[in-house]
């Protein structure tokens, strides 16, 4: 049993204590038969959720309605979810209502795919109704049950498929893959926020092609926003794992066939936060810039470090001469960061003039700062006061 199991056993015990059934359930179990690092464990109970309340000195509620508490324990905190059944799909998204139940068997039967449809008790014993642990053996993505009845119910297990796939190298069950195929439309229906999230996941996995051909050849592509071949083809193209999510969007942008008047119009239509799309647009556009032009000191200043090494990031997963080292070796040079850094201020200039603060003021710092990146004058307090007084540039002198 691996050590996140071992520190969730007190939460198991007490439930089971209490006469209730408890499983580690879901992606832990997965990942765990995979020896792969398990992160976060989940726990399904036969409790209801005011049972569990009652069970556990500190809880939270964060998602009730669908039967999830948050338990705290030592440093740990579990989401317990009571067995339950979705009932009511509509429109082809999350059911809006859930049906508690106390069947372990009811519970994964909801569960999208085989493997992530494995429980294990506290003894280390595999509870496995649908041939999940013979799927994870041949490294097999298929639905549970009815692959057409599944997708119907959530769309967005279509795209989870190409998500795992990714993730984990697998490959998707052929009926599955058709189902997808025959319905991949219905993902139309799913917000794009929730397809955002697994199509990042998708692309940040290890084996992101072999979710991506699975992406394209389903025609799963064709219903999320704005996305064409050509882009697709170029991410597949890169042979390195992608380490975040500008360099995804980035490496996208520079393939597809998006004009770049049209490139904030496509991430605002994938809903990223105005944060994202800012160091997108930023890293594209100096990426853009660098394909005909050497490195610069001003552009470096002007875009800061971060920025500017993650433009040589997607340089070179593109294959384009690409240097971080002399984006490391001017940024260090720099004499400045930023105005903040000036030796002189505007409350400095201010004392050596009548004039009130305006436009002027704004102005000569802006030349002040030009001329200290430039080198003309070191950032000096003196050195740039002599040089202001040369060439007259305060307003009147007092
Ligand atoms: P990850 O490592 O990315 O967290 P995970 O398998 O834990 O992988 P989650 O999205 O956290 O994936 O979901 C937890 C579990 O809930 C899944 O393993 C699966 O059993 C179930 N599940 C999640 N989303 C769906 C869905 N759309 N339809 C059916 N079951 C789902
Ligand atoms: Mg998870």
């Amino acid at each position: 049993l691996d050590n996140v199991f071992i520190e969730a056993l007190p939460v198991l015990n007490k439930l089971n204590s209490a006469g209730f059934e408890a499983y580690f359930v879901g992606g832990s179990v997965r990942d765990a038969l995979l020896n792969h690092e398990v992160n976060d464990v989940d726990i399904a109970t036969s409790a209801f959720p005011n049972e569990v309340k009652k069970l556990f000195k500190k809880t939270i509620d964060v998602g009730i309605e669908h039967g999830t508490v948050l338990v705290l324990s030592g440093e740990h905190s579990y989401e317990i979810t009571t067995f339950r059944t979705e009932s009511t799909y509509q429109d082809f998204r999350r059911p809006d209502s859930v049906t508690f139940v106390r069947s372990l068997k009811e519970d994964l039967k909801r569960r999208d795919f085989t493997i992530n449809a494995l429980a294990m008790d506290g003894d280390g014993v595999i509870h496995d109704y649908f041939n999940g642990k013979e799927d994870l053996n041949s490294r097999l993505i298929k639905a549970v049950g009815i692959p057409d009845e599944r997708f119907n119910e959530d769309a967005l297990r279509m795209l989870r498929a190409t998500r795992f796939a990714a993730q984990l190298d697998f490959e998707i069950d052929r009926h599955t893959t058709e189902a997808i195929k025959k319905h991949a439309a219905l993902l139309s229906h799913i917000a794009i926020e929730r397809i955002q999230i697994e199509f990042i996941k998708m692309l940040l996995g290890k084996s992101k092609n072999k979710g991506l051909l699975y992406f394209i050849k389903t025609n799963l592509y064709a219903y999320c926003p704005g996305l064409d071949k050509q882009g697709l083809e170029g991410l597949i193209s890169i042979e390195k794992p992608f380490e975040n999510e500008i360099q995804i969007w980035v490496s996208y942008l520079m393939c597809s066939t998006l004009m770049p008047t049209e490139v904030r119009g496509f991430l605002r239509s994938w809903k990223l936060s105005n944060k994202n799309i800012q160091d997108i647009e930023t890293v594209y556009m100096t990426a853009h810039e660098r394909l005909h032009k050497q490195i610069s000191k001003e552009t470096i200043y002007k875009v800061g470090k971060r920025l500017s090494l993650e433009t040589e990031n997607v340089l070179a997963l593109l294959k384009y001469d690409s240097n971080r080292r002399l984006v490391e070796k001017f940024y260090n040079d720099l004499p400045i960061y930023s105005k903040k850094d000036l030796a002189i201020s505007g409350k400095d200039l201010l004392k050596l003039t009548d004039q009130k603060a305006g436009i002027w003021l704004g102005d000569l710092l802006d030349r002040v700062e030009q001329a200290v990146l430039d080198q003309e004058i070191e950032n000096d307090y003196s050195q740039i006061l002599k040089w202001i007084t040369a060439n007259q540039l305060i307003p009147k002198q007092k």
